[in-house]
């Protein structure tokens, strides 16, 4: 079985490892490939990190930081207070030695010429997360938020717009703590930016593809916003199901409500289902959420099967029986000429 899921960081890597858990647990074979979010990635000290590949690696690999989510366990900051004695900022994203060695290597083979993608394979000869970790796209993708220029504004009189600038998504989400309003939420590069290879063909030839509960803007929406991501997801035979981020109204942890307001968005289960509704067939939210299961539907685009469990990834297993639930739920929805494969 060839599963294909998209991921962010945290809430990807928690559902993944209970996947693989679960896979493993139940002795079922299978290849998974996983498409990771880069809008998130930033050049700090000159040095290239991207959060969510390394939080996804590092997860899988067993080198996560357990009770942070991210970052590497047993892990120092000498480097950095050298960093902080010379004055070099920011001093809002700090990096561990550990994770500062990942970073170190990745941007001297991107120097030498080699594609994220080729780095990111030689750095998982390390890690041997267990599935194929592909990012999203080899091309510089960045988010950035428009804020305003201001922090106290006036009202501007009339005909004035009010001053805006825009900052690092990074500068948004850990300095300012996303409590600053977003005006627009901006994927810098997206436009001329190609899949990874085997992005497109993971998709296409998937048995079933998963959507971890990563946040559905600045993770699985700028996977999605690609070019031909999308446009790859409807037109897949594998049916999609996804995993709700936000339980009874709020999101389980991080700040996923102020990017869906940025975008006009309810922070609902539901709401986050209809930014996927042309392919999603299955969603599982929250036993918070049950009465969205009153709308279940016949499990294709725009009326998926909506089922209600809990979707707390409180430790292994909780996240293991979360992920066995998504993928039944695929398998369900499979062609029935594929049930007997
Ligand atoms: P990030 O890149 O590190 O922010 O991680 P992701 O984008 O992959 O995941 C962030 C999202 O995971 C947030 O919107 C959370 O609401 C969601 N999340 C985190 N823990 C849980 C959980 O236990 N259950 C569910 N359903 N969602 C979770
Ligand atoms: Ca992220």
């Amino acid at each position: 079985m060839r599963i294909t899921a998209l991921a962010g960081g945290i809430g990807g890597a928690r559902f993944l490892r209970g996947l693989l858990h679960h896979l493993d647990r139940s002795g079922t074979a299978a290849e998974v490939t996983v498409i990771v979010n880069t809008a998130d990635d930033i050049t700090l000290h000159g040095l290239r990190v991207c959060p969510d590949l390394d939080t996804v690696m590092y997860t899988l690999g067993g080198g996560i930081h357990p009770g942070q989510g991210w970052g590497r366990d047993d892990e120092q900051f000498t480097v950095a207070e050298e960093f902080a004695a010379y004055g070099e900022g920011p001093d809002w994203f700090t990096l561990g030695d550990r994770d500062l060695a990942t970073h170190v290597v990745r941007t001297r083979l991107l120097g030498q010429g080699m594609t994220l993608s080729q780095v990111t394979a030689v750095l998982c000869e390390r890690w041997r997360p267990g599935v194929r970790l592909l990012p999203m796209s080899d091309d510089r993708v960045e988010t950035h938020v428009v804020i305003d220029a201001d922090p106290d504004p006036e009202s501007p009189p009339d005909g004035v717009v009010a001053p805006t600038r825009a900052v690092h998504f990074q500068e948004w989400w850990v300095r300012l703590h996303a409590a600053v309003p977003a005006r627009r939420i901006l994927a810098i590069g997206m436009e001329t930016a190609t899949p990874a290879p085997g992005v497109l063909e993971a998709l296409r030839s998937a048995d079933v593809i998963l959507l971890p509960p990563s946040n559905p803007v600045v993770s699985i929406g700028t996977v999605l916003a690609v070019p031909g991501v999308r446009d790859a997801l409807r037109g897949t035979r594998a049916p999609v199901v996804g995993v709700s981020p936000i339980v009874g109204g709020a999101p389980v942890r991080g700040m996923a409500d102020a990017c869906l307001t940025a975008l006009g968005v309810e922070t609902t289960a539901a709401a986050v289902a209809g930014l996927y509704a042309d392919f999603l067939r299955g969603w599982l939210v929250d036993d918070a959420d049950a009465a969205l299961a009153a709308t279940s539907g016949p499990g294709v685009p725009g009326q998926p099967v909506v089922r209600a469990r809990p979707l707390l990834m409180t430790d292994l297993d909780a996240s293991a029986d979360i992920a066995a639930a998504a993928l039944d739920l695929a398998l369900e929805l499979r062609p029935t000429a594929d049930a007997g494969r």
